[in-house]
């Protein structure tokens, strides 16, 4: 049997971060048994889905690589309410399910009772059972379809992540299926798409525990095999709280995109948010999934860590294609206001400079003084500019003048006699000199950065 996956996000907002680390280890535990990992995009809820939900969510996955190979067969649940009516009719001819004509007033009732004694919810008066007779069929009320649950016994699983799990089928409702006007509610529909599907694996965050049980019940009425279920715990913030957006938490990964992060970047560090391999801690998406496995995911909630987010990414900016990274950076340059033009390559700048940020937006700022000056800040300046620093960067850029070929070697070789001459260490050189050029004193080796600049300009900055 293939071991088959899915993602099934609910096109109501943004793609969340939890929502991408279950997509990942999905698509992880599919591919580790060379199988399928499916979407399924939960739109039946009409008022609260949007198309445009349905693309953030598409793009994101798309940002990060996770569902490029099944584009074409995404699953979209309002394109399925045939299917879902032929179900509810199946199990209502197989008597397990059954019309109920409950009022809004009766079922007020009935919750408020079920609230003061503590008992599932539907008093099953319209449950058929042998021997019983039902209430008259009223007038003008159009009936909901309710499942049979079984009135005994507990239903229990062996949850891959959480372990075994039980709960009495007495504390659980006879869910309707199919709403007044026809329409199939969400565990149903999820059931059924599972089934058609041929999802072996259910991976999905724990927020579905409670739902779980139901959905069981009715893939046994269905008289279908059980797929395997596997609850992920949530991702906590950094104070241990639930991660929300009210609580002004980086959620969306569309941030994480905007903040500079990088798409393995952020796989990498969600593969490790709840999940653990000895000590790795950078690694590609080819060893996750040979390692990955379901027994090695914690059962408890994991902590956002920014820090950490920040130095995998910075990890991954050491080992990306610069060539790659000239197309990442481009818009970002654009939007500081750096023209990239001349030639001087941007490609060898990063270069230079990639193993000196943890991010794409610093490593553009890392670029940026090597094709326009930065203003420098008050710091530096009151640091490393002293009272004769002018007047000496203007007799250093007479020797550089001097130099016929131009490269760091030739650059350094002109340091010591200089510093020699002028009777002052190197830091009384070296600071200056970045900011003289670069308008910064936070530069890589200042001999490659010159290089780099080139001679003209480097003396149009140190002269203007
Ligand atoms: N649509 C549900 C959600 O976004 C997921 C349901 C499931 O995975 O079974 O939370």
């Amino acid at each position: 049997m293939t071991v088959t996956t899915r993602f099934a996000p609910s096109p109501t907002g943004y793609l969340h971060i939890g929502g991408v680390r279950t997509a990942l280890y999905s698509w992880a535990f599919a591919q580790h048994h060379r199988g399928k990992f499916l979407l399924r995009i939960e739109d039946t809820d009409l008022e609260r889905s949007t198309q445009e939900s349905v693309e953030i969510i598409l793009q994101g996955l798309n940002w990060v690589g996770l569902h490029a190979a099944n584009q074409d067969k995404i699953v979209y649940q309002t394109q399925r309410f045939d299917r879902y009516k032929e179900v509810v009719k199946q199990l209502l001819e197989q008597g397990h399910a059954y019309l109920c004509y409950c009022s809004k007033e009766e079922l007020a009732e009935m919750r408020e009772r079920a609230e003061r004694e503590g008992t599932a919810t539907y008093d099953r008066r319209w449950r058929p059972e042998v021997g019983k007779t039902l209430p008259e069929i009223p007038q003008g009320i159009e009936p909901v379809v309710r499942f049979k649950n079984p009135l005994d016994g507990v239903t229990a699983w062996t949850d891959l992540v959480k372990g075994e799990i039980s709960i009495p089928n007495a504390a659980l409702d006879d869910l309707i299926i199919a709403r007044a006007d026809g329409t199939p509610t969400y565990n149903f529909c999820v059931v059924v798409d599972d089934l058609d599907m041929g999802v072996t694996h259910v991976i999905r965050g724990d927020d579905h525990v409670n739902n779980t049980p139901k959905q069981i019940n009715i893939f046994k009425a269905l008289g279908a095999k059980l797929p395997e279920f596997a609850h992920l715990p949530m991702i906590l913030n950094e104070q241990g709280k639930k991660i929300s957006k009210r609580s002004g938490d980086t959620v969306a990964i569309t941030e994480y995109e905007d903040m500079g992060i990088l798409p393995e970047a952020m796989l990498n560090y969600l593969a490790r948010l709840g999940w653990a391999h000895g000590d790795d801690e950078f690694f590609t998406m080819e060893q996750f999934t040979q390692w990955f496995d379901l027994k090695d995911v914690s059962a408890s909630p994991s902590r956002m860590d920014s820090k950490k987010l920040l130095w995998i990414n910075g990890e991954h900016i050491k080992a990306a294609d610069n060539a790659r990274l000239v197309d990442l950076l481009i818009p970002r340059l654009q939007k500081l206001g750096v023209p990239i033009s001349g030639s001087l390559k941007l490609e060898d700048v990063i270069a230079l400079v990639k193993d000196r940020a943890q991010d794409l937006n610093a490593l553009a700022n890392e670029c940026a003084y090597f094709y326009v000056k930065a203003t420098p800040d008050e710091a530096d300046v009151a640091k490393h500019w002293d009272e004769d620093a002018a007047a000496r960067m203007q007799r250093f850029a007479d020797k550089l003048a001097q130099l016929e070929t131009w490269s760091a070697e030739s650059i350094h070789d002109l340091f010591k006699p200089f510093c020699d001459e002028e009777g002052i260490k190197m830091g009384k050189l070296g600071m200056p000199l970045r900011l003289a050029v670069c308008g910064t004193a936070k530069t890589p080796s200042v001999d490659a950065v010159l290089a780099l600049i080139g001679k003209e300009e480097v003396l149009r900055r140190m002269r203007g």
